[in-house]
């Protein structure tokens, strides 16, 4: 996952093939500035034996 300040979720969002948003209560900075990271983008995990 990767974290980013307000400015750059859009690009974070971009950066990453559907990925999920929230808040994040983690202490940590934006991957693209240096400012604190406010969002955190993650991707769910999915097991797809189901559809192998
Ligand atoms: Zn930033």
């Amino acid at each position: 996952m990767i974290w980013v300040c307000q400015t750059h979720v859009k690009k974070g969002v971009e950066s990453l093939r559907v990925p999920h948003v929230r808040e994040t209560t983690f202490q940590t900075t934006c991957l693209f500035c240096k400012q604190k990271a406010v969002y955190e983008l993650y991707y769910i995990t999915y097991t797809n034996k189901s559809l192998a």
